[in-house]
C-alpha cells in the first residue's frame, strides 16, 4: 500500500511552524516565528501588516524560493525543505505562480512571448504554448496585445501580462506580493478582481500580500504578520 498526502485535507499549500532567520551583524532577525498557515485549492487569502513584519519573507518561503531555518513547506503534499536544488525548482514551475509588484517583463518580447518562454523552461511543446498563451491572454483582458512589448502597455496591463503569466504553468498556488502598490485605485481594484477570478476559476490557493485593507473584502479571509508572528486566519464577511 502506498501512502498518498491528503491535500483534500491539507490544503495546496501548507505551512508548519515555519521559521526564517537571517544572518544580522553577530546575530540574527526572525522573519518568520513559528508560522503556521493553509491554503485551500479555490481560497484567496489577504496577508497584511506593517512594512518589516515579514511578508514578503512569509511568500518567498512558500514560494521555495528561500528555505526556512525550521519547519515545513508542504507544496500539494510534498515537502518541499526536503528536496534537492534541481527538485525544487521543478516542483515549483510546475506547482507555483508567483506576482510581485513589479512585473519584470522582459522588454525586448511581446506579451505573448513573455508567456511562451516560460513553457519553454518547464520543457514544453512551443505550439501548445502559443494557443494557451492567447487563450490567458484572453482571459485576462489582453487578446488585443499579444504583440505589444512591455513599454507599448498601461501599468496596469503589465501587471496583467504578469497575472497571465503566472498562469502559464497551471499552478495549484499563486503567490502575489502587493500586486496594486503602482496602481491607481481603478486599476488597482480591477487587478484584484481578476485575481479573485482566476482563484476561483483555476482553482488556486491564492495569498496575496496587500497595504490595501479595502480589497481584503474580495478575499476569503485575512491574516495578520507582526514581528514575523502570523494571526490565524480570520474569514472576511461575505
Ligand atoms: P515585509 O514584506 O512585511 O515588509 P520582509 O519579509 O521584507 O517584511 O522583512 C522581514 C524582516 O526580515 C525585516 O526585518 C527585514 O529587514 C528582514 N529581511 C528581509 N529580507 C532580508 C534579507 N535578505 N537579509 C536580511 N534581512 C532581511
Ligand atoms: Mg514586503
Amino acid at each position: 500500500m502506498s501512502f498518498t498526502p491528503s491535500t483534500a485535507v491539507r490544503g495546496p499549500l501548507n505551512l508548519v511552524n515555519v521559521t526564517l532567520e537571517y544572518p544580522d551583524g553577530e546575530g540574527t532577525i526572525k522573519a518568520l516565528d513559528a508560522v503556521d498557515l493553509t491554503v485551500q485549492a479555490g481560497q484567496m487569502i489577504s496577508l497584511v501588516g506593517p512594512s518589516g513584519s515579514g511578508k514578503s519573507s512569509l511568500l518567498a518561503a512558500a514560494a521555495t524560493l528561500i528555505r526556512p531555518t525550521h519547519g515545513l513547506v508542504m507544496i500539494d503534499g510534498t515537502d518541499a525543505t526536503g528536496l534537492a536544488d534541481k527538485d525544487l525548482t521543478a516542483l515549483r514551475r510546475e506547482k507555483i505562480g508567483i506576482i510581485f509588484q513589479q512585473p519584470n517583463l522582459l522588454a525586448s518580447l511581446t506579451a505573448a512571448e513573455q508567456l511562451i518562454i516560460g513553457d519553454h523552461l518547464r520543457g514544453k511543446a512551443v505550439k501548445a504554448a502559443r494557443a494557451r498563451a492567447a487563450e490567458l491572454l484572453d482571459i485576462v483582458g489582453l487578446s488585443s496585445c499579444a504583440d505589444k512589448r512591455p513599454h507599448q502597455l498601461s501599468g496596469g496591463q503589465r501587471q496583467r501580462v504578469n497575472i497571465a503569466r503566472a498562469l502559464m504553468g497551471d499552478p495549484r498556488i499563486l503567490l502575489v506580493d502587493e500586486p496594486t502598490a503602482a496602481l491607481d485605485h481603478e486599476r488597482s481594484d480591477s487587478i484584484v478582481r481578476l485575481l479573485r477570478r482566476v482563484t476561483d476559476d483555476f482553482m488556486v490557493a491564492t495569498v496575496m500580500v496587500t497595504h490595501d485593507t479595502e480589497f481584503v473584502p474580495l478575499t476569503d479571509a485575512v491574516a495578520t504578520m507582526r514581528d514575523g508572528k502570523l494571526t490565524a486566519p480570520v474569514l472576511t464577511a461575505a
